[in-house]
């Protein structure tokens, strides 16, 4: 059966998934797996459809050095092993700058104009990119897709687009792109199956994981996002600090004498949740911690999703339902509520029990604006849009083959 790799290469991890090409057409999810330690401890593990372990395995650290070989490593151990030779890898990429609004075929010149965009998301973007180089150089024909965590973002206005800033550095690309693109989407393409009654209205999402930010959908498309030119801005997150006064950067680097670089992993590793507890970046570990400050975190995160939720329902002119996803957002009742309650002047009301039990619904039925649990799947989505992009060019070479 034909199968689709699916990428996420980070920098000490790459994390994968298989997705199989049934007769009708659908996606069907048969390996899900990470190569991580990269650089340490590199270790490849990975469960099958029925979540059983297909592999565990670790490796000398000099025979797993990059992401590019422990992805390579990950395809052989397919390969050869489970017999799965994708017809079609398609790879999570952060930045798609501004020129990309949809997916794209790999070739050596897409690969060249992403590598400009790498000071926009230093720490991941050139980790997306070096196994997209590395197999278009070990195996040019296998079709290569990269699926842009902006390019949902891409229909925004010119109002939701631009800083208050010189237009030249906008010209030069220094624009409010936004992020989770690929999660947002999903939940836009599920709307219509789980939540039909709201999935052309003004509609916040939550998109509350370890990176977290939040998206205005009308129509199902994308009119505004909490975060930015990078994915620093708008709510606090794990180890990065949210919105932020830019005089606190000068601040950091008159008075503190921070170079680029260290004020490049200061912001990345080291704010957020982890900065401000002092303890974790885990919201989960924060919740389970008796300490204040884990517990005045957890109240900041709420309070911060509370006023960008604000923010958005302005950009909407009002909202017509409320969605959370990733991790948080799928898996914690107490935040959630914690949330909602903030949101009760917005016409906000939860059902505590369905709350409690994780069901889709989970707004009472009289809250003015209902609310909704809707898990996300930024995998199955790159796998669609990978699948879609074959198939334009199966297409678009018999449409040519046609042709006199
Ligand atoms: P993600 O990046 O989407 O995988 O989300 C990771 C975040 O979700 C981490 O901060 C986890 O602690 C958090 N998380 C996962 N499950 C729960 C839970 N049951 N309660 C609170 N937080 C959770």
């Amino acid at each position: 059966m034909d199968t689709i790799l699916v990428t996420n290469a980070g920098s000490s991890s790459v994390k994968f998934q298989v997705f199989a090409l049934e007769p009708n057409g659908a996606l069907k999810r048969e390996v899900r797996g990470q190569v991580d330690g990269i650089g340490s401890r590199p270790r490849l593990r990975a469960t099958g459809a029925n979540r059983a372990v297909l592999v565990d395995r670790t490796y000398e650290n000099d025979k797993l050095r990059d992401v590019a070989a422990a992805l390579a490593t990950a395809g052989a151990w397919l390969r050869e092993e489970l017999r799965i030779d994708p017809i079609a890898i398609g790879h999570r990429v952060v930045h798609g700058g501004p020129d990309y609004s949809r997916p794209v075929r790999v070739t050596a010149s897409v690969l060249h104009r992403l590598e400009r965009y790498i000071p926009l998301a230093p720490l991941h973007q050139p980790y997306n990119l070096a196994p997209m180089r590395s197999i278009l150089a070990s195996m040019p024909s296998l079709p290569q897709v990269a699926c842009f965590d902006t390019a949902f973002h891409r229909g925004h206005s010119a109002l939701a687009d631009h800083y208050a800033l010189p237009v030249s550095l906008y010209e030069e690309g220094v624009r409010r792109y936004g992020f989770h693109g690929l999660s947002y989407e999903y939940i836009a393409s599920a709307l219509p199956q789980v939540a039909p009654e709201i999935a052309a209205k003004r509609v916040i999402v939550a998109h509350l994981g370890s990176g977290a930010s939040m998206c205005a959908l009308e129509h199902g498309r994308s009119v505004e996002s909490t975060l930015g030119f990078t994915a620093l801005d708008g709510l606090p997150m794990g180890t990065r600090p949210g919105q932020l006064d830019p005089g606190v950067v000068l601040y950091l680097i008159s008075e503190k004498g921070m170079s680029p670089a260290q004020l490049q992993d200061f912001l990345y590793r080291e704010c957020g949740l982890k900065g401000l507890s002092g303890i974790s970046n885990d919201m989960r570990e924060l919740q389970e911690n008796s300490d204040p400050r884990a517990a005045f975190a957890v109240d900041y995160f709420v309070y911060r999703v509370g006023l960008n939720a604000g923010m958005l329902a302005a950009a909407l002119q009002g909202v017509d339902a409320f969605v959370f996803t990733a991790g948080i957002g799928e898996n914690s009742p107490k935040i959630r509520a914690a949330i909602a309650s903030r949101l009760s002047w917005l016409g906000v009301s939860l059902d505590a029990a369905a709350n409690a039990d994780n069901r889709t619904k989970i707004s009472r039925s009289d809250s003015r604006v209902p609310v909704y649990v809707v898990p996300t799947d930024e995998e199955l989505m790159i796998a669609r849009h990978t699948l879609s992009l074959l198939q334009e060019g199966s297409t678009a070479q018999s449409s040519t083959a046609r042709t006199p």
